[in-house]
């Protein structure tokens, strides 16, 4: 670990709120989901699609910025961003590690969590 980090301060994304969502966040953050797309990449699952995208592979990035299946919650998160003078929309930007002044990594969290919830693919990720 001092390897990537120079201090042991809680990341961003741990709330401490919900266990749940740190645990979601995390797995988030780090790539190591239960999305198909990675668990083909562990010899884990037969198919790496997403489920409503049969011939798009199941990635983060499908996840939280493409599939057309949460596209309204997605659209209510881009918008609050928007409120928030945040034009970005990435994983980074979502995740609230980089390119998000302090000041706002826990309202973005937050926001990134609501869409987290709504999607109902917690127990997916
Ligand atoms: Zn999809």
């Amino acid at each position: 670990m001092g390897l990537y980090r120079n201090d042991s301060s809680p990341q961003p994304w741990v709330r401490k709120t919900s266990c749940q969502l740190d645990v979601t966040l995390t797995r988030l953050c780090l790539g190591h989901t239960r999305l198909t797309a990675h668990l083909h990449r562990l010899h884990i699952s037969p198919d790496l699609y997403c489920p409503w995208c049969p011939t798009v592979p199941e990635t983060i990035k499908h996840f939280l910025l493409e599939c057309p299946r949460f596209y309204s919650h997605r659209t209510v998160l881009r918008t609050q961003l928007l409120t928030l003078g945040m034009n970005t929309f990435d994983m980074p930007t979502l995740l609230g590690a980089t390119g998000v002044h302090p000041s706002r990594q826990s309202t973005v969290i937050c926001l990134t969590c609501a869409f987290l919830k709504k999607s109902g693919q917690q127990p997916h990720l």
